[in-house]
């Protein structure tokens, strides 16, 4: 049931709009709300299914999207189409995963660059934003046909060790799939929500929360001091998890049956079919003692003893984490106030012993621990609603303030319903060789292009002095006191040379353009974030163009003949995806060119290993 409210401004009715919590997971997601009568956190589900929706994306031959169960049926069947795990990739370049990339069945681009990675479908390209949308839409969706009204305002959760970047994806996701996010918080800090912990006024406690979930473990320290979360530490390891027990169990299986590796990679079909009989093996014996079925013939057996006894050194790896993030914490293990259980596979006896164990108290573990993150972000988001009167809310920044970076993006230094003061900074540099000055426009506003924002201030920082392009290193800095004024500072950190302008970004902004500004960002989403991703995709193209241009340049006596007329016609061929507007066409030739010269881009670097090692005297 909405509640309906009058604005007093205008004197207008009213309907109070839910603010529904999201955890989005790298496993599964789902979405929580406060119930308006009982004033309870509870997760959203139809009659007779579950809460958590897979976050899985399957992708068909006709382009049509399909998202969780329905999806994850596909996982074994059409690897290629078939998107698990985006979350592992929000905010992530391929050199930031390439170690793990066997981890992943679909192909994710590998430029061996530093920019963002794409997953290619098709002849399609999807950002890891494009990918967690397609989840947050049909939690959405769900949500809106469960609670028969529209749900446009959310606050999602993130691991603590999320950086800006990540939580800025998270942010975008949110805005693509026509979400306003009001807030980003952390998993733990919503885990302890949820357990109430944290809500009094006057309240000082040291917590930790263990997350165990599908494919990922995470131990936090928080230190909650009136109300207000502070990490301590954060631990873990972002290849543990739940599937790595069912992983364990299929192994012992084949053993057991004598089926070897060659067969089971030859039978998909007995291949998942043992996966998910192994996830079953696993829920049961957290209940029971004795687990028996069958599996085209085979007859598999697993007892509760034996699944523990395969379990026990994974578990180990999580205390051993777990005395680490206490460490590096500088805390005792006795200080810790309460331990918070967190993630589907907290459910087994033995992971619930070993961490009571190793803390030496009890676990809070009667919330459901794979709906308690979503539980704890509805709470939050009714504090921001404004319906928990209990709490006051600090003051916020109601929009997103940043700076203009190449192609006219915006690039968010401080997100809108930041607590203030607060600060904020980050690295820049120069895209020309021996730029001597950098202008630094100051934006504010939550659309994608600066253009469509509200421009503040202005700095230019000159004197820099001639470097090749990208070494300078600007730092931008954004400090935002009590008092709402912002001061933005830029400094070029190898000449010290500095430069500062102050501004007061409410000045002469009422709360209804505050409110438009807004709304337009919502319902531009769709265009604003397609924009982005052409400019990015330019910027890339163009940057590929400029360093192959230099390469050849210096390196041509290296090249074939073959090799040169290729290069040259890929370079022709991106100049031309250039002038068009299709991102995709564009990643595709940047894909082209660098396939083409990564062979002799490697002679080359060999070749300056060696005449090194030439000159070096022994
Ligand atoms: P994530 O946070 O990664 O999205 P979840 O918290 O939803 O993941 O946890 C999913 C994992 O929990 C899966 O590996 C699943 O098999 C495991 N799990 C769920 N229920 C049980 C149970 N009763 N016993 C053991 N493991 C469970
Ligand atoms: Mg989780």
């Amino acid at each position: 049931m909405a509640k309906i409210g009058i604005n007093i401004a205008t004197g207008s009715l009213q309907k109070e709009e839910m603010i529904v919590g999201i955890d989005l997971g790298t496993t599964n997601s789902l979405v929580a709300i406060i119930h308006p009568e009982n004033r309870q956190p509870v997760a959203l589900k139809e009659h007779n299914s579950s809460s958590l929706v897979p976050s899985i994306v399957h992708f068909d031959k006709t382009g049509n999207i399909t998202v969780g169960e329905e999806a994850k049926q596909y996982l074994v069947t059409e690897p290629h189409n078939t998107i698990f795990s985006a979350k592992r990739l929000m905010g992530k370049s391929y050199n930031d995963i390439k170690d793990n990339a066997s981890f992943f069945t679909f192909k994710v681009i590998d430029d061996n660059t530093e920019s963002l990675v794409k997953v290619q479908v098709g002849d399609k390209f999807y950002s890891p934003i494009d990918l967690s949308s397609f989840i947050l839409k049909e939690l959405k969706q769900r949500a809106e046909h469960i609670l028969k009204t529209p749900v446009t305002k959310a606050v999602i959760t993130v691991p603590a060790y999320f950086n800006d970047a990540q939580r800025q994806a998270t942010r975008d996701a949110g805005k693509l799939a026509g979400l306003d996010v009001l807030r980003i918080i952390n998993e733990p800090t919503a885990a302890s929500l949820a357990y109430g912990l944290g809500l009094g006024k006057e309240e000082i406690k040291t917590i930790a929360v263990y997350d165990l979930g599908g494919g990922t473990f995470d131990i936090s320290i928080l230190q909650i001091t009136n109300g207000i979360f502070e990490v301590l530490s954060t631990n873990g390891d972002t290849y543990l998890g739940g599937d790595d027990f069912d992983r364990l169990i299929v192994h012992y299986w084949m053993k057991q049956s004598g089926i070897s590796e060659t067969e089971i990679s030859a039978n998909k079909e007995l291949s998942q079919a043992l996966r998910l009989k192994a996830e079953e093996a696993k829920k049961y014996l957290s209940s029971n003692e004795n687990f028996e079925a069958k599996v085209e013939n085979i007859s598999l057996k697993l007892s509760k003893q034996e699944f523990e006894s395969l379990a026990a050194p994974l578990i180990e790896r999580t205390i051993q984490s777990c005395r680490n993030a206490i460490a590096d914490a500088k805390v005792d293990v006795q200080q810790i106030d309460s331990v918070v259980m967190v993630g589907g596979s907290t459910r087994v006896p033995a992971v619930k012993k070993a961490v009571s164990d190793f803390f030496g108290s009890p676990v809070n573990d009667t919330v459901n621990p794979d709906e308690v993150v979503a539980l704890g972000a509805a709470v939050q988001a009714d504090i921001l609603a404004g319906n928990n009167k209990e709490f006051l809310l600090l003051d916020i920044t109601p929009l997103s303030l940043g700076i203009e970076t190449m192609g006219g993006l915006m690039d968010v230094l401080i997100p809108r319903n930041s607590k203030i003061p607060t600060k904020a900074g980050r690295q820049y540099t120069t895209h020309k060789d021996g730029q001597s000055s950098m202008r630094i426009t100051v934006f504010q506003g939550e659309r994608d292009l600066v253009q469509d924002n509200r421009k503040l201030a202005e700095l230019n920082l000159s004197g820099i002095p001639g470097m090749p392009a990208g070494l300078p290193k600007v730092e931008v800095s954004f400090l935002i006191n009590a008092d709402g004024i912002l001061v933005v500072k830029a400094k070029e950190l190898r000449s010290g040379v500095e430069q500062s302008v102050e501004v007061k970004p409410q000045y002469g902004l009422s709360d209804m353009e505050v409110e438009k500004m807004l709304l337009d960002s919502l319902t531009h989403a769709k265009d604003d974030i397609a924009k982005r991703a052409l400019v990015e995709a330019r910027t890339e193209g163009e940057q590929l163009l400029q360093t192959t241009e230099k390469f050849i340049g210096k390196n041509a006596s290296l090249l074939t003949q073959h090799e040169l007329i290729q290069t040259a016609e890929a370079m022709q061929a991106l100049q031309l995806a250039l002038t068009m507007e299709d991102k995709d066409l564009i990643h595709k030739k940047v894909e082209e060119l660098n396939d083409i010269s990564r062979p002799y881009a490697e002679r080359a670097m060999d070749q300056a290993v060696s005449s090194a090692m030439k000159g070096r005297a022994i």
